[in-house]
């Protein structure tokens, strides 16, 4: 089913608020088709490339299933970058603003001490690079025990960058009945490796370039 409109969705009131305030009226064909899944429980997959509009595709299912009564992190995002990171968090914020949701980047270059006491503070969902995750995992600043939701966000860039030990290390201490979704532009051996080796009969969402045209893009001639 292709969902037309944020509000055929079975959205919390202030999430439907967050999204309307970013000006979003209908969902870019990934959102159409991922956030259904997720909002469901199921794992995704969503090849598609940058620009169409993935983090919402999984910011708005994430915002919406945080438990806000625990003060404990639930959604994981990893990325490829520091300034993908910041950027991905920015928009769960906005996204979150009316909800209450804390979230919080975690990225090298920046300070650790900054970082820690923003998750002492307690935060629900935290954006990550591998590297600086694996840091905070093993000060034990962060503790990934209550999450719930995992998504591998440019997986490729990810893989290409060198980060899978990384990437595997977190995955093997996040709670294994929880939520994996990977997004990613292009779908090579290693990634596939990846997605057979944590997630479960993950639903598989393509868009194509010609939907992608669609989206967002203004074109001209
Ligand atoms: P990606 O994560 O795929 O790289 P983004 O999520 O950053 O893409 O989205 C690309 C741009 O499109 C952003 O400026 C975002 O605010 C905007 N956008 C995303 N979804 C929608 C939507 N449903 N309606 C309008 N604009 C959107």
């Amino acid at each position: 089913m292709q969902v037309q409109n944020f509000n055929d969705l079975p959205l919390s009131k202030d999430v439907l608020r967050g999204i309307k305030a970013l000006g979003f009226e209908n969902p870019s064909p990934i959102q159409a088709q991922s956030i259904m899944p997720l909002l469901e429980g199921r794992d995704v997959i969503g090849q598609a490339q940058t620009g169409t509009g993935k983090t919402a595709a999984f910011g708005i299912p994430m915002v919406e299933s945080i438990d806000l009564s625990d003060k404990r992190v639930q959604g994981l995002v990893l990325a490829p970058t520091r300034e993908l990171a910041v950027q991905i968090a920015e928009h769960i914020s906005r996204i979150s603003r009316y909800t209450g949701v804390r979230v919080c980047p975690i990225y090298g270059g920046e300070k650790i001490n900054r970082q820690i006491q923003q998750l002492k503070r307690g935060v629900h969902i935290v954006v990550g690079t591998p590297g600086r995750t694996i840091d905070h995992l093993e000060r034990g600043t962060l503790r990934l025990g209550a999450v719930r939701m995992v998504v591998l966000d440019e997986a490729d860039r990810m893989l290409d960058m060198g980060f899978v030990n990384d990437i595997n290390k977190i995955l093997d201490r996040v709670p294994e009945d929880r939520q994996t979704s990977l997004f990613s532009a292009t779908m090579d051996r290693n990634v596939w490796k990846i997605c057979d080796r944590y997630m479960d009969r993950p639903e598989k969402i393509l868009v194509s370039k010609d939907e992608i045209a669609l989206v967002q893009i203004e074109q001209r001639y």
